[in-house]
């Protein structure tokens, strides 16, 4: 059986574009989401760190550099 196995973050950031003709030129901020999915098939594996699971949350945050 596969499944898919979605991270989400969200951040705030703040730029300017320096040359833009309007109000983009100040300062001014964006929320951003980034979503990674990975699909796979469910471990089997007995005993290993990730039997039951697609793949560890914590090694996608490792591969999102979070
Ligand atoms: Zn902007």
């Amino acid at each position: 059986m596969h499944m898919d196995v979605t991270k989400i973050i969200e951040w705030d950031m703040g730029h300017r574009v320096p040359n833009h003709k309007n109000k983009c030129r100040h300062p001014h901020g964006h929320r951003y989401r980034l979503e990674v999915s990975m699909r796979g098939a469910i471990s089997l594996e007995k005993g290993s760190s990730s039997e039951g699971m697609v793949v560890d949350f914590g090694d996608i945050k490792e591969l999102m550099r979070i």
